[in-house]
């Protein structure tokens, strides 16, 4: 279980994302652009990103290459999603710094394996000395 950041524009890819984390047990933040998505990102620390690469402004890579820049979110793993077909997405995606990569239409097992590969096990509390 972990806090996970959504960045999307369209309400019903939100809408389905969101529930397909939640049935996963996680918690979701939801921003629809990337200005907003990354003031959550930096304030709130979530354990992971699922970028959308199509927003208003920002778009998806940009917003993925300054987080990673800042020193405050570059540890954060961040999923990118982009169209069906996009032959260009995958090595745009890593090129901006993503650490993986799934097609939309969302398909939960591509979500599942890709949350499940990124995210870490929880660090036990260190031992107070
Ligand atoms: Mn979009």
């Amino acid at each position: 279980m972990a806090d996970i950041l959504i960045i999307e524009d369209n309400p019903a890819n939100m809408r389905l994302s969101a529930m397909l984390l939640m049935a996963a047990g996680h918690s979701v933040m939801r921003a629809t652009n990337a200005e907003d998505g990354m003031r959550v990102a930096r304030i709130r620390h979530p354990a992971l990103i699922l970028m959308d690469i199509q927003l208003p402004g920002i778009d998806g890579l940009a917003a993925t290459a300054l987080l990673k820049r800042d020193p405050t979110t570059a540890a954060i793993p961040i999923i990118a999603v982009t169209s069906y077909g996009d032959v260009t997405g995958q090595g745009m995606s890593r090129g901006a710094g993503c650490d993986a990569y799934i097609p939309k239409p969302l398909h939960y097992r591509a979500l599942y394996d890709a949350v499940d590969a990124l995210l870490t096990p929880a660090v036990a509390p260190a031992p107070v000395a």
